[in-house]
């Protein structure tokens, strides 16, 4: 099964490699599906290998838990869990970046370079991600309208109007059951 990328933040495209089709899919069913998710998202996964990542599934799904969870207070309004917030300061503190001056040709411009790779880096810039979005933007984070789905999204529409992770998957299909209703009555 394919990743699917609809969150509009790496965080919440993270937390989507959890998904329900029929019942609840893992998509990141073992290391090297773990390794290409990152892979996907371009984030430095080194030379460590499947078995790394393979060994670091177990954190790896108790980290996107508790980012459903993050997902849904900020949903919902509430409060961070602080324990949560401790853990995502640990992974940062653990997995700097440095900032790296450089000429590409058209001028000098400053870039984030990620000094350690692997895993647990990956898991490091997710948290990295999480904080950033928290700090600049920290709203309109929702849930699929679709009760059977689980997918998790920044809703960047104009009016924060959208309501499906994606129009094909689950939008067409409310749809056509709302059709199906009204042309059974
Ligand atoms: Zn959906």
């Amino acid at each position: 099964m394919s990743f699917i990328f609809l969150g509009n933040a790496l965080w919440l495209d993270f937390v989507n490699t959890q998904i329900i089709d029929g019942e609840l899919v893992d998509l990141l069913a073992g290391g090297d599906a773990f390794m290409d998710w990152a892979r996907a998202t371009d984030l430095p996964t080194g030379e460590s290998g499947a078995k790394a990542f393979d060994t670091a599934l177990i954190e790896t799904r108790s980290f996107r838990a508790q980012l459903r969870e993050a997902a849904n207070g900020l949903a919902a309004g509430t409060a961070l869990n602080p324990d949560f917030i401790a853990d995502i300061n640990r992974r940062m503190a653990e997995h700097p970046v440095a900032t790296i001056l450089e000429n590409s040709g058209s001028g000098w411009a400053t870039r984030a370079k990620p000094v350690t790779t692997g895993p647990d880096r990956v898991l490091a810039d997710i948290a990295h991600d999480f904080a950033r979005f928290v700090a600049t933007e920290g709203t309109n984070v929702r849930k699929c309208s679709n009760e059977r789905c689980c997918v998790v999204f920044y809703d960047t529409s104009k009016n924060h109007t959208r309501r499906w992770c994606s129009m094909e998957a689950c939008g067409n299909r409310a749809k056509a059951a709302g059709r199906r209703a009204r042309i059974a009555q």
